[in-house]
């Protein structure tokens, strides 16, 4: 493939970043220099189908013409002015995400993490505050091969030894339950519950789709003990399972809900908290915040990506085609292949441990022009920008089938 005298421009960007970076990921050796829409190119020209989407937060697509321009334009106002002063476009982003979302009020972060821990912060005070909870008693139950981000306490509840090996000691306070189960729920909530943090279908996960009717049999759990019911839809939100909202395929409305990701479409971190007045009221001036957090850029770019999801009903659209694709995918006849799930265009292929993991699949894939990015060793998953059309899904299916069924 490369010789030493003639080098390509991938080797030399993977030498170097190999040598200055933390090795703390293992991405796929392609380096990407270029993205439009569903397209990406690599730094010796080639072109791929980004079938991840950096996961999830490009729904609409690698640098669309709207959010470009709302960013472009803003760049030459004003960036940053912290939350000292006031800001023009947090406002109006504040209330288009709350208009959209069916929500009160929603804090601006940056991260998705971020959001988490605000998430926790707001459910842990109203617990003490409003339900009643004594000090520092507090438990928050959340499901077992979660995903919810990085920091020390987000980590601390994970299950995946990966995450917080060595990372401790931990954050106490949290109860893990097994996912999809809402008898496990019930069974431990106590007194001092105040929050049931959970992912409408887990992404990292491995793309792992709960029984019908969990979402709402456990938000009922919920009301009925007087616990909030914290949705993680940083990864499912903004239409990727063919809803804006997972949530509402079970017509939940969580009390507090978590978003990030395509918030801003792939252009700048922005992430949210939101909820309803009696929970976001707990905070107060000088009790949280964030120096980058509501600034004006991120705010108009998070406007300009809320409005392309909607003038473009992108929800409808990974409705319409997830379901085609998923279809098409579950009639591959591959040996390999253990289970094909998702929703919307949230689509995991699990491959079968006897075939090895799903590692060599995506490097096949790549070679194909197709890049897809294995989860928990054994799935492949399939996320593309919304604005994908069928065409090119069926494209994707062609090579998808033929490296699937060469194994
Ligand atoms: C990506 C993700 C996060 C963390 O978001 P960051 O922006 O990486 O901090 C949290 N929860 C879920 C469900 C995610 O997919």
């Amino acid at each position: 493939m490369m010789t030493t005298a003639h080098r390509t421009k991938t080797a030399d960007f993977l030498e170097e970043v190999d040598r200055y970076s933390a090795h703390n990921y293992h991405p796929l050796p392609v380096v990407l220099t270029r993205g439009e829409g569903v397209w990406v190119w690599d730094s010796d020209g080639n072109k791929y189908l980004d079938c991840l989407a950096a996961y999830s937060a490009v729904n609409q697509g690698h640098r669309h013409p709207k959010i470009i321009e709302a960013a472009k334009a803003q760049l030459d106002t004003l960036t940053l002015t912290s939350r000292a002063f006031h800001n023009d476009q947090m406002g109006p982003f504040l209330h288009r995400l709350c208009d959209l979302m069916g929500y009160e009020r929603a804090l601006p972060m940056n991260t998705g993490a971020e959001a988490v821990e605000t998430a926790i912060k707001a459910v842990r005070r109203w617990g003490y505050r409003v339900k009643g909870v004594p000090a520092n008693r507090a438990e928050i139950v959340v499901c077992e091969n979660n995903f919810h981000g990085r920091t020390t306490t987000v980590v601390s509840f994970s299950t995946d030894t990966d995450a917080n090996a060595d990372y401790g000691p931990w954050t106490p306070g949290f109860m893990i339950i097994p996912y999809g189960d809402a008898e496990a729920l019930k069974a431990a909530i106590t007194p001092h519950t105040v929050g049931f943090l959970v992912e409408p279908l887990q992404g990292e996960g491995g793309v792992i789709v709960p029984p019908d009717g969990y979402l709402n049999a456990a938000y009922e759990i919920c009301r009925a003990n007087k616990v909030l019911f914290i949705a993680d839809e940083i990864q499912t939100g903004f239409g990727r399972t063919g809803r804006m909202l997972c949530c509402e395929w079970e017509d939940v409305r969580p009390d507090v809900l978590v978003l990030g990701k395509a918030l801003s479409g792939g252009v700048y971190p922005v992430s949210a908290m939101l909820a309803d007045k009696p929970i976001m009221d707990v905070f107060q001036p000088g009790d949280h915040g964030s120096t980058y957090g509501g600034n004006p850029l991120g705010a108009a770019i998070a406007t300009a990506a809320l409005n392309v999801l909607v003038d473009e009903q992108l929800s409808k659209r990974a409705q319409r085609l997830g379901q085609w694709f998923l279809e098409r995918l579950r009639n591959i006849e591959a040996p390999c292949v253990a289970e094909v799930r998702g929703k919307g265009l949230m689509i995991g292929v699990e491959i079968k441990r006897e075939h090895g993991t799903a590692r060599p699949y995506c490097e096949a894939l790549m070679e194909r022009g197709i890049l897809a990015k294995e989860t928990h060793e054994q799935v492949i998953r399939f996320a593309p920008p919304l604005v994908i059309d069928k065409e090119t899904l069926e494209w994707a299916l062609t090579h998808i089938t033929e490296v699937l069924k060469a194994t």
